[in-house]
């Protein structure tokens, strides 16, 4: 059902208004900023910070520690302009600790080579790495100031938006500023009615706006960070209470449709399991039936089946489709990348083309007549349709879809997953709804973000896999991991070698990979390195993933893109570098990329010392267990109260603040509010939708 409009009042709601209302916004800007799904004024008073960076001092190098992100001066010392492997800056500061600092770029103009020169003094804000046994900041953002004046500071947090190519943070923070002077009071914002506010103890949404806007100087900066401050909870709770209600209209809305009757176990189901080279799991098979009397009902299937990853998720999602292909009706499998989507096409066409099941393939890179003549071959009735969410989105009409499947749920959004719903079916059909993920659903979350589906696991793994060996090991010792690197290689393994900067630009992240591409490459003399990375177009990272598969390369030195779903049973050997960094459910979903065939695999969990206690309880969870699901409890467990810094996880969901880590303590109290809305306030509740995710929607489609 798509969100209903709204009908703009100006007056009763200057929110309503397009952005171009406000002075110094062009239809340009207003363009760009359409990318991120701000089109109205109140787009931008709910977009919100992602963090907070800290220019309020300065940080004596001396005291900097690997992963700080913190604002330093310092004098030139040094500055080398040449090639190492590519053509990069490397700038060296010192300041009054007497400790160097090496910023390091890779991108600049000849105005910024001339502009740094030895004796100028910088003011930088950055992230501090340790690299070959010094600090450094890699594309620090930098300012040249008077040697002896003390450096002007911020006298607040600067918050820091998410933005788009072609919008600089400062542009988006002052259209931003521009839309806070517009902010009404509360009377013509809040639409929660005043008597469920006192009651609930919610406080002023225009003070909590103002406040993670523009945090005043006195506030205290780690409840900030760490989200916990009333004004941010204030505001989770709108976002989580929206989410609420806008997933209880959807589910409404489906669970009132019918779909059609797809009798599982004819004739196709028997003969994929006769050919199957082994048997089904006793949870395999438990889940399959539990899917096969959701398919038989006329009702819509809404079902997440959860499995560990490898688990075997795809034969029960070919099973499934099989009862669809068997009935006549067409399947649709998507994928949030196409590596992933290419996974499943490879096993879908090994198993199914036997039976005589042809599988269509929608990719980026299927163009021009190909992916007409394809388009055509689904419009008139093709069984089975694989690609990623976007190829199914973009003009793709389907004859007969009786069966939707979604890999990897985490990484849609919840609307976008409910986008390929209504294509192709008559009346108030709709399709079947079949979710896979390998990441275990906690509580809060199947309380809230999976409140419309329903939940089988797949609790066991096929038997004969080799659990891998995990270590951590100091990255001090990095030239020895090296070394044994050089060895797997030697006896014919394949490794991965992960690299994983958390910053929320891929630019940066695509540095750090290949810095340490050009490190591995020059150690590994005699074996092939090869990279793959976020800015990469589709076609390159398919040639080089397309290479490392056929064992052409020795080493792939990934971002974490590849952690989703990626299978290359020969690739035996796994290093994570500041693996300290990452939670507990992304090193896991990592470390599932080694230890698919029948080689015993070892994972090295590279850490930058020295550890803080949460990270060295992680890294223990590592080293001691494979199992998704304890990995999943010790998770939560261990991000209670304390985790500071970043802790929103991007790509789970897309929340703008709200961390179901965090704030599951709200949900209550959400539920019982948005139950009242909804019977006594509908149309409150369809504008809370219409001004938390009306915007997200768009943007998820931009
Ligand atoms: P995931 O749950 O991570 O998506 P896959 O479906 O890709 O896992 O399965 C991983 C591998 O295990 C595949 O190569 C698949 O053929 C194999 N597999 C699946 N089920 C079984 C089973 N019951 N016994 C043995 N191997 C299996
Ligand atoms: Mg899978």
């Amino acid at each position: 059902m798509p969100v209903r409009a709204v009908t703009p009042d100006p007056v009763a709601d200057p929110g309503a208004a397009p952005v171009s209302t406000l002075p110094g916004v062009g239809p340009a800007l207003a363009q760009t900023l359409a990318k991120l799904g701000l089109e109205r004024v109140q787009d931008l008073w709910f977009h919100l910070p992602l963090r907070y960076e800290d220019r309020t001092r300065v940080t004596s190098i001396g005291d900097l520690r690997p992963g700080d992100r913190a604002q330093v001066t310092g004098i030139i010392e040094s500055v080398e302009h040449g090639y190492r492997g590519r053509v990069q800056l490397k700038v060296a500061i010192r300041d009054a600790s007497d400790t160097l600092l090496v910023l390091r770029f890779f991108h600049f103009h000849r105005a910024q080579v001339e502009q740094l020169k030895r004796g100028s003094r910088l003011l930088c804000y950055g992230e501090a790495r340790w690299v070959a046994n010094s600090l450094e900041m890699v594309h620090p953002q930098y300012q040249r100031i008077d040697v002896d004046a003390a450096p002007a500071l911020e006298d607040r947090l600067s918050p820091i938006y998410p933005t788009t190519e072609g919008l600089g943070p400062k542009r988006l923070a002052g259209v931003i500023e521009k839309s806070l002077a517009v902010l009404p009071q509360d009377d013509r914002l809040e639409l929660i009615p005043a008597e469920l506010c006192a009651k609930y103890g919610l406080g002023s949404l225009r003070d909590a706006l103002m406040f993670v806007h523009r945090p005043p100087p006195d506030a205290v900066v780690a409840d900030l960070i760490g989200g916990r401050h009333p004004s941010q909870q204030r505001l989770a709770f709108e976002e989580l209470l929206t989410q609420h209600l806008s997933l209880k209209r959807m589910r409404a809305a489906v669970r009132s449709r019918r779909s059609p009757v797809l009798a599982a176990r004819g004739d196709l189901h028997k003969r994929l399991l006769k050919n199957l080279p082994f048997k089904l799991t006793g949870a395999q098979a438990r889940v399959e039936a539990e899917v096969a009397a959701d398919l038989a009902k006329p009702k819509p299937m809404l079902r997440l089946v959860q499995g560990d990853v490898g688990s075997g998720k795809t034969v029960v999602a070919a099973l499934a489709a099989l009862a669809a292909v068997q009935a006549g009706y067409q399947v649709a499998l998507m994928a949030p990348t196409e590596l992933l989507a290419e996974q499943h096409l490879r096993l879908f066409r090994l198993w199914l083309e036997p039976l005589g099941v042809a599988v269509e393939w929608l990719a980026g890179k299927v163009q021009g007549t190909a992916r007409k003549k394809a388009l055509q071959r689904v419009a008139e009735g093709a069984s089975i349709v694989i690609g990623t969410h976007a190829l199914m989105q973009e003009g793709v009409a389907f004859a007969r879809l009786g069966l939707v499947i979604v890999d990897e749920q985490h990484r849609f959004g919840v609307h976008q997953r409910l986008a390929l719903r209504d294509k192709g079916l008559e009346g108030d059909q709709v399709p079947h709804q079949l979710v896979l993920t390998a990441t275990p659903i906690p509580r809060t979350l199947a309380m809230s973000a999976y409140a419309d589906l329903d939940v089988s696991s797949i609790d066991e793994l096929p038997p004969g896999r080799t659990p891998v060996q995990t270590i951590a090991i100091s990255n001090a010792r990095r030239y020895d991991v090296i070394e044994r690197i050089h060895a797997a290689c030697g006896e014919g393994r394949q490794v991965y070698w992960v690299c994983t900067l958390i910053e929320e630009s891929e630019q940066l992240r695509a540095q750090a990979a290949e810095v340490a591409h050009a490190e591995l490459s020059a150690a590994l003399e005699g074996f092939r390195v090869g990279i793959i990375h976020g800015r990469m177009k589709p076609k390159e990272k398919q040639a080089v993933m397309d290479a490392f598969k056929a064992g052409e390369l020795a080493v792939l030195v990934a971002t974490t893109v590849i952690e989703v779903g990626v299978d290359v049973p020969n690739a035996s050997l796994m290093v994570i570098e500041n693996s300290e960094r990452l939670g507990l459910a992304q090193l896991h979903q990592l470390r599932g990329r080694v230890g698919r065939g029948a080689i015993a695999s070892n994972c090295v969990l590279l850490y930058q010392p020295p550890l803080g206690q949460l990270a060295r309880e992680r890294l223990q969870v590592m080293r001691d267990t494979n199992d998704g699901f304890r990995i999943a409890e010790k998770d939560l467990e261990l991000r209670g109260p304390g985790e500071v810094l970043g802790t929103r996880q991007t790509g789970q969901l897309s929340f703008r603040i709200a961390d179901l880590a965090r704030d599951g303590h709200l949900l209550p109290a959400v539920q019982a509010i948005g139950e009242r809305l909804l019977k006594e306030h509908p149309q409150q509740a369809e504008r809370l939708i219409e001004r938390w995710v009306g915007g997200a929607a768009r943007y998820a489609h931009a």
